[in-house]
């Protein structure tokens, strides 16, 4: 794994930063598809890992989250509005993802539901990051801040990755798998005001230019 600031390290994975998992401290931040179970246990094994938090609940992040919290007994963590979509089976799935995309998600990345122990709400401590709340993309979609040095996780607010073609570049996330977009957006304002000097994605490659974030973040549509 690769060290992106004090405490915080990106999980390797294949194609690079295409699906991304972050070690916070001694917190596990998302757990890619059900394929990423092998490959976030190597890289965790010989870590302490004490909890499991995800930014948002959905098959991309949420695929190996039952897997991983059973194997360490670890408890998982979710934004409050999330929780129900964690908990209850079959509500991982975007209601209004092409069936295309649908049928893929179950057979190769949604993870069996998992109890979870800690809501987390706005201003509550995660490994030394704030909790904010985020929503846009899932109703409890949260995002990581840590004013000392302005490390932000992102989540899925925006991505630093096309998608659909795998070059880098910021983006918004796709529209059918964001129930509220004009939220979202609210949220990658809130976000950018910030000036994050490190900003680390769900999809694409850690971001040091505060600028870069603002401009694209300028540039969406009022809503
Ligand atoms: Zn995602």
């Amino acid at each position: 794994m690769k060290r992106l600031a004090e405490d915080v390290y990106m999980l390797k994975g294949w194609p690079p930063n295409a699906i991304n998992v972050y070690l916070v401290g001694d917190v596990l931040i998302d757990a890619a598809t059900r394929q990423g179970e092998k490959r976030i246990m190597r890289q965790i094994a010989g870590k302490t890992v004490t909890a499991h938090a995800l930014t948002h609940a959905h098959p991309d992040h949420q695929g190996s989250s039952h897997a991983i919290c059973e194997k360490l007994g670890i408890p998982l963590w979710c934004g409050q509005a999330d929780v129900p979509a964690m908990e209850i089976p079959g509500s991982v799935i975007a209601r209004n993802a092409p069936r295309i995309v649908k049928s893929f998600q179950e057979r190769f990345w949604i993870g069996p539901s998992h109890p979870v122990a800690r809501a987390l709400v706005e201003g509550d401590e995660v490994a030394g990051f704030s909790v904010l709340e985020t929503p846009g993309h899932t109703p409890g979609h949260v995002s990581l801040w840590r004013e000392s040095d302005r490390a932000l996780i992102v989540g899925d607010v925006l991505t630093n990755m096309n998608l659909m073609t795998a070059l880098p570049g910021l983006h918004e996330p796709p529209a059918f798998a964001t129930p509220d977009p004009a939220r979202n957006r609210e949220s990658a304002r809130r976000l950018a005001e910030l000036r994050p000097a490190l900003a680390c994605f769900g999809h694409g490659a850690p971001l040091r230019d505060p600028d870069k974030l603002a401009r694209f973040v300028a540039g969406l549509p009022a809503d």
